[in-house]
């Protein structure tokens, strides 16, 4: 083989087309670069717009990047659509943008708005993300839809009651959503990565500071676990090379769960 079909062979979404809501930052930002490197067009979708923008320009493939609010449906069926318009088709949704709320474990302190408002772009981001992918991929008889779920969708204690009642939610939504889907030629997976302490979501709610802070939550090699590796367990939901899996929670946690 010539060498140029050798790395396209290696590209594993040549031709594909990806959404990624949280894509400005952290593990979405992470995906979308490698996303791109493995031949997909990428459509980033956030409300950080300067941000968004910024990461476009240097994805290594045709990229743009949509206004979106995971919580708005018109915002999401605009962002689908523009996936559609522009490239044609969606093959990959990723349903990743996250908030951790407020960082209190005391049920007494917790407010009934502060609650609603982590399920509402934890929980009713992906709902809406998936319905709206669904819309496109379902006459297409093809696609693979991935949220971001946590630890905390596997194991209580972590952080607070409604990130990780939001986080169980996503796990539950993946599995009775890939049982409605398989007979559509439709994948529906999770990832449940452990704390990646190096973006800004789990930088607020931990308050680290410091190196020293991160070490306290280093899994078990040792490493702290980086966006970058979930970027991996994404790229492998949603390429083909999964394509007998569907209903997946794929946990990233260096074993922390197993313990
Ligand atoms: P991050 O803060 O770097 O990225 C989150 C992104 O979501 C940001 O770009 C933000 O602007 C976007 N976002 C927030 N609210 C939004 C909304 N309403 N509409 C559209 N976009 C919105 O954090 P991250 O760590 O990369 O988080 C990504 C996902 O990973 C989240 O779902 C989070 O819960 C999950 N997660 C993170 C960790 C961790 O330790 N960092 C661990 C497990 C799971």
């Amino acid at each position: 083989a010539t060498p140029s079909l050798v790395s396209s062979a290696m590209r594993r979404l040549e031709g594909k087309v990806a959404l990624i809501t949280g894509g400005a930052s952290g593990i979405g930002e992470a995906t979308a670069r490698l996303f791109a490197k493995n031949g997909a067009k990428v459509v980033i979708a956030d409300i950080l717009d300067d941000l968004g923008h910024s990461v476009c320009k240097e994805l290594e493939n045709e990229s743009c990047y949509v206004h979106c609010d995971v919580t708005n449906e018109q915002h999401i069926q605009n962002a689908v659509n523009t996936a559609v318009s522009k490239y044609g088709k969606l093959d990959v949704m990723f349903n990743n943008a996250g908030i951790t709320g407020v960082n209190k474990t005391n049920i007494l302190e917790n407010q009934k708005h502060e609650f609603e408002q982590v399920l509402s772009v934890n929980v009713i981001g992906p709902f809406l993300g998936t319905k709206h992918a669904a819309r496109v991929m379902i006459p297409a008889r093809s696609g693979s839809i991935i949220n971001t779920a946590s630890i905390c969708g596997i194991s209580g204690g972590v952080a607070s009651h409604a990130y990780t009642s939001s986080k169980h939610a996503v796990v539950g939504f993946t599995k009775s959503t890939a049982v409605e889907f398989g007979p559509l030629g439709i994948r529906v997976n999770c990832v449940s990565p452990y704390i990646v302490a190096s973006t800004p979501l789990a930088r607020d709610f931990f308050k680290f500071d410091d190196k020293g802070d991160l070490d306290v939550y280093n899994n078990l090699k040792g490493t702290n676990l980086m966006p970058h590796d979930v970027a991996e367990a994404a790229l492998y939901l949603g390429s083909d090379a999964s394509k007998f899996v569907s209903g997946h929670n794929l946990v990233v946690d260096g074993g922390f769960t197993v313990l």
